[in-house]
């Protein structure tokens, strides 16, 4: 049976020491957020996720979802249990304004705590989180009627949220949406469509489901500009709030998939179901637009999740399992062999995993205090800078994270061996769970164009400058410090080859946009992994100054895991810059009837 610990230590070294919390104590929620708060919290935290959830994630996973022939689905045993407890602690409405209810923590929390429930329980984790996703849609874009009626229920947990974009004929293309929605002249419109994979769709945790969805109002232009987004409970709400008739919304079947399988994914019937317009007509996509970037972090995130509980039990069988000899002479002569920690191919996968959890933790953090100040701040400046910084990362994290998260899932499966392999280790759950990530939310591929086609040029290309300058102005002000230097070094070879590669979009994808779509993965990656080396010299710094003060075995770890990051992941990016530089032309060169 996996076994798990969230990393509540390292939040509060990132939080406190690498990125000093403190100093945002003038935003709203912040000046609560001593290290002794965010160390309980986190720890609440930690401790549902390690007691409650961790425990009914493979018999969850065995026993999966059923939907029954009267349409009701029900979830694994033990999980309305655990969502009673889930919500009891007031989670999900953590980081909402304490003037709509929730607890108006800072948002870094919420992302650092969707960490811990992801790596305990992927599947019972996307519950609330698709309910969070419509909160922040509400917050942004509901009217005040609709903000009074559903913020209430939905922080409570009585009704959970689910998003409803997908077609059959329609994924990543969402001009494509088919479902109509015909206006009744009273303020509700009739919907009417298919949507498939809907998460959580159907389920058995909340008294009533609130879906929004993505539809076309008749007569509506063609293509994404003619969508709007509705909110359509399950049980239309009665005059005085409760729970009223039910809605003509039905889960037609269940999804039958590779991992994930204690959370429910549904086809959906909306037949002339009640649904009321969230924002304008025709500005559904916008009106979406906080709650997919959001989620976007969020699936990053749980790239990120996976591979930490991977790791960990990877590290502890490891440590246990003995096969061989260490190269250097036994370690263990009065065994019969040792353990396999010893090899230095294990150390390399061991190394690689935890060197990416956690420059990708503090990746994540950094995002999550830009999101508290862009929707925090009262400076203007500071808060375009976060803005900013938000929309480049998203697709970075979303996609990074996710890809190398699987990858690394792979890899803790390959340290058991066949052990990984069968079902009893827990290992390959891991890896079947792992690979949703890089498909939901957009797929990667389609983050990476959203990184090279949208966010490079986007404000003239501001972002992506402010980026570049904040890692050279670091890389200049330390170049004096020699401690830091085999960190600095190579993290100044991998800026240079990030923006080379950013040049050479600029000289040669405008005119052929082939090279930008040819090179857009590599440049993701590449950008990824010039923010986790940036992350790494921000925590190495860091982990010094505490070093100063006396010995301390988890700082000088940051030091060996930071070198190991950027002697053998970072050179990566010299590969990737030389793909993109290859441009498509081998990629493309071959007729579509030659595959
Ligand atoms: C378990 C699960 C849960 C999900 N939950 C939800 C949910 O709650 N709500 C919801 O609305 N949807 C949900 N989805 C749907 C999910 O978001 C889509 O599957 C995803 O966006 C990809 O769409 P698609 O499957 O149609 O793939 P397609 O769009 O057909 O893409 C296929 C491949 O082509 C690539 N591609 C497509 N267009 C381009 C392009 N222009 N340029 C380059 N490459 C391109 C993609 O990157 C991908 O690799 C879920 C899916 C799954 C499997």
């Amino acid at each position: 049976m996996p076994t798990y610990k969230a990393p509540v230590d390292d939040v509060a070294f990132l939080l406190c020491d690498v990125f000093h919390i403190e100093r945002h104590a003038n935003l709203p929620g912040f000046a609560d957020a001593s290290r002794d708060l965010v160390a309980a919290v986190l720890g609440e935290a930690a401790r549902f996720c390690e007691d409650v959830l961790v425990p009914l994630n493979r018999p969850g996973d065995a026993e999966g979802c059923r939907r029954h022939p009267d349409g009701r689905v029900t979830t694994p045993a033990g999980f309305a249990e655990a969502y009673r407890q889930f919500v009891a602690g007031g989670w999900i409405g953590l980081s909402v304004p304490a003037g709509l209810g929730g607890q108006g923590l800072p948002l870094a929390l919420t992302y650092a705590i969707d960490e811990f429930l992801a790596a305990a329980n992927l599947s019972f984790a996307m519950y609330p989180a698709l309910s969070q996703g419509v909160i922040a849609a509400l917050i942004f874009h509901g009217s005040p009627a609709q903000r009074s009626l559903y913020l209430p229920k939905l922080l409570a947990g009585e009704w959970a949220g689910t998003m409803n974009l997908t077609e059959p004929q329609c994924g990543s293309d969402l001009g494509l949406i088919r479902t109509r929605a015909v206006p009744h002249g009273d303020g509700h419109y009739a919907i009417t469509g298919t949507k498939m994979f809907i998460s959580a769709g159907e389920h058995d945790l909340a008294d009533n489901i609130v879906h929004l969805v993505l539809a076309r109002v008749a007569g509506a232009p063609e293509g994404t500009k003619g969508l709007s987004l509705f909110v359509a409970p399950k049980f239309l709400p009665a005059p005085d709030g409760r729970r009223g008739a039910r809605n003509a919304i039905a889960c037609g079947a269940l999804e039958h998939k590779m991992g994930i399988n204690a959370n429910a994914t549904c086809a959906m019937d909306f037949d002339g179901a009640t649904g009321w317009l969230v924002g304008e007509e025709n500005r559904g996509l916008a009106a979406l637009f906080t709650m997919m970037n959001e989620a976007r972090l969020v699936v990053g995130v749980q790239g990120l999740a996976l591979s930490d509980i991977a790791y960990q039990n990877a590290a502890a069988y490891a440590r246990e399992r003995a096969q061989g000899r260490a190269l250097t002479g036994a370690k263990h002569p009065d065994k019969p062999a040792d353990p396999i920690i010893v090899h230095p191919d294990i150390r390399r996968m061991l190394m690689t995993m935890r060197s990416f959890n956690e420059a990708a933790r503090a990746l994540v953090m950094w995002t999550a205090l830009a999101s508290d100040l862009a929707r925090r701040s009262d400076d203007d400046t500071a808060r375009q800078a976060a803005d900013d910084h938000m929309g480049l990362l998203t697709p970075v994290i979303k996609g990074v994270l996710s890809d190398r998260g699987f990858a690394n899932t792979v890899m803790a499966q390959q340290v058991f061996g066949g052990a990984g392999y069968v079902r009893d280790a827990g290992m390959e759950q891991f890896v079947r769970d792992g690979r949703i990530p890089m498909i939901y939310e957009g797929a990667n591929g389609i983050q990476a164009l959203d990184l090279v086609g949208r966010k490079l040029a986007r404000n003239g290309g501001r972002a992506v400058m402010a980026f570049f300058k904040e890692v050279q102005t670091y890389l200049a002000e330390r170049a004096n410090i020699d401690a830091l230097n085999p960190y600095l070094l190579p993290l100044g070879r991998s800026l240079d080859h990030l923006q080379q590669a950013t040049l050479w979009f600029m000289q040669n994808a405008i005119a052929a946009p082939d090279n930008a779509g040819a090179g857009s993965t590599d440049y993701m990656h590449l950008f990824g992994l010039v923010a986790l080396g940036y992350m790494w010299c921000r925590m190495v710094e860091a982990a010094l100054d505490k070093l100063a003060a006396g010995p301390d075995e988890r700082m000088h770890a940051k030091l060996v895991t930071g070198r190991f990051f950027v002697e053998r992941i970072l050179p990566e990016t010299a590969l990737r810059l030389a793909r993109i530089q290859a441009g498509a032309e081998s990629t493309m060169a071959l007729p579509a009837e030659a595959f």
